[in-house]
């Protein structure tokens, strides 16, 4: 199997090209099917194992089929429990969704709230830290969750055990419910599979 094997766009396909990858590896091979028929997809998957392209894929892939304009501002969320791993998602879209028009922002907190909200004001993308996100939707009346597409959530037991469960499942219920969602953790723990039963609808489990 290689990436041309997959229904993709050809400005996916071309960044991919662009980027070096040629085939997909195992956890992305057993989920971007189902991730591009707009299932929800519970993964399990290890850090390492390609999991970065198993998610951002069906991210570009879901707003290309939405036609999605850079001015319909929000509708990918990528939730990550660290900022180093959400600026490893962020640099993995820019770099495979280069032949897209879509905008992508970090809300990883670093900076001023007030400066990040002029940032991400009508941003497509935001790749985000739980903690920083929810201070946004607290404070900042621009951030606006309604036209969502697709929600991921990345290492999900990470993100459980830095004691998110509540914040998470309080997030989840203030975002529209007509979207996809991923949900990726290395290990299927209980909580993970009571947080996958609040934010995703008749799943595919997929386990690498
Ligand atoms: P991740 O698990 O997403 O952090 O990816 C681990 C490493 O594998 C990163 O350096 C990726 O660039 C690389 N990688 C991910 N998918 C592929 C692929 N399909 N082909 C070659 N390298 C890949």
């Amino acid at each position: 199997h290689n990436f041309t094997d997959f229904p993709l766009s050809w400005r996916t396909l071309e960044g991919l090209k662009e980027n070096d990858y040629e085939k997909p590896t195992e956890i992305q091979r057993d989920t971007i099917l189902y991730s591009l028929s707009g299932s929800d997809v519970v993964g399990a998957a290890k850090t390492g194992s390609g999991k970065t392209l198993a998610l951002v894929i069906p991210v570009l892939e879901a707003l290309w089929r939405a036609k999605w304009c850079s001015s319909y501002g929000l509708g990918a969320l990528i939730i990550s429990p660290t900022r180093e791993l959400a600026l490893q998602t962020f640099s993995t879209i820019n770099a495979v969704g280069k032949c897209h028009d879509f905008s992508c922002g970090l809300v990883i907190g670093g900076s001023e709230l007030g400066f990040e909200k002029n940032r991400i004001s009508g941003i497509n993308i935001i790749v985000c830290t739980p903690g920083r996100l929810l201070q946004h939707m607290d404070e900042n009346e621009q951030m606006n969750c309604d036209s969502l597409q697709i929600l991921v959530l990345d290492e999900a037991d990470r993100m459980l055990d830095m004691g998110f469960a509540k914040q998470l499942n309080s997030l989840v219920s203030n975002l529209p419910s007509e979207r996809q969602t991923l949900l990726f953790s290395a290990t299927q723990t209980r909580n993970v599979k009571d947080l996958s039963r609040v934010c995703t609808k008749d799943p595919v489990f997929v386990s690498v």
